[in-house]
């Protein structure tokens, strides 16, 4: 089958069996053609709290669908490949533990991109479109990030009264990009705004014109009346700005940035799991019932 086929075999069973595809931007493009909603982790996770469909399939990695599960336990949830989140794998129970009783009574956010494990032993969750904004409503001087440390020093970069003591996780496939790859770029095109996701390295950042997230990047980019844009994050983000704004020129930081767990994922492995509900996302009572609290309070903000 050709992916037309694919995809057409796809959304009729996806109708049969009221399933949602939910797909992370940094999936291969051409899941585009079967996702309800295609974004980051903020919107799929407020998606994915309020959907009336009985299953879920992710096209994603293991943090994502475990919050799915989490957000809406009565709804079934599949993951096509069971692909973990690197930096969210730098971390586990007994180090967050471990990490908390080294420094106590502070306040401990975590990234979404952490396992339902992790998340149970926080207090708050982010993403990267509102860390800075669940920092700033603890309103405390003090606060623990995990596991991001790049993000963490992007919050305090812009929370300057709040000490954050940072876990020291990140994000191997963003922690490729340089300085030296920003300048290269911007020699070669020296119009042209720079895009920078908050998991770059700080040196990164620092070059930047706009750091934000995957959304809103891309809301950046719609919305400029500039022509050029160097987006420095994961390929998939590339593409579909390149596929939805033809008439800029989107400059892809290097075709070798990409996530290798997001793009596990094909047409052919959605379509199995949809046949088969294969790998389905299961999380522990206990720890849903403490993860979720960390979840709620975020949605809330
Ligand atoms: S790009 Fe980085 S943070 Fe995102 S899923 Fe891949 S390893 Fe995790």
């Amino acid at each position: 089958m050709d992916k037309k086929e694919l995809a057409e075999k796809i959304n009729k069973l996806k109708k049969e069996k009221n399933a949602i595809i939910l797909a992370h931007c940094y999936q291969n493009i051409e899941i585009d053609l079967v996702a309800d909603f295609v974004g980051d982790s903020l919107g799929l996770s407020q998606l994915a709290a309020k959907t009336n469909a009985d299953k879920i399939i992710f096209a994603g990695v293991y943090f994502m669908a475990e919050t799915a599960k989490i957000l809406n336990p009565a709804k079934k949830v599949y993951l096509p490949n069971i692909s973990g989140c690197d930096m969210a794998d730098m971390i586990n129970l007994e180090q967050i533990r471990d990490f908390k009783a080294k420094n106590p009574n502070i306040p401990t956010v975590c990234y979404i991109n952490s396992t339902a494990a992790v998340k149970s032993e926080c207090d708050i969750c982010c993403t990267s479109s509102n860390a800075v904004e669940v920092v700033k409503s603890l309103n405390s001087s003090e606060v623990l990030f995990v596991p991001d440390k790049y993000l963490a020093s992007w919050v305090e970069k812009n929370l300057p009264n709040v000490k954050i003591t940072a876990y020291q996780g990140y994000c191997p496939t963003h922690f490729k990009i340089s300085a030296n790859d920003i300048l290269t770029k911007k020699k070669e095109n020296p119009n042209a705004i720079v895009l920078s996701h908050p998991e770059c390295r700080n040196e990164v950042v620092e070059l930047s014109d706009f750091v934000g997230s995957t959304t809103q990047m891309m809301a950046y980019c719609k919305k400029s009346s500039e022509k050029e844009f160097i987006v420095a994050t994961e390929l998939g983000v590339v593409q579909r700005l390149q596929r939805d704004y033809p008439d800029k020129k989107i400059i892809p930081i290097s075709k070798e940035i990409f996530c290798p767990s997001m793009k596990e994922n094909t047409l052919e492995d959605i379509l199995y799991t949809l046949e088969n509900e294969n790998n389905e996302i299961t999380v522990d009572d206990e720890v849903a019932k403490k993860a979720i609290n960390c979840i709620d309070r975020m949605l809330k903000i």
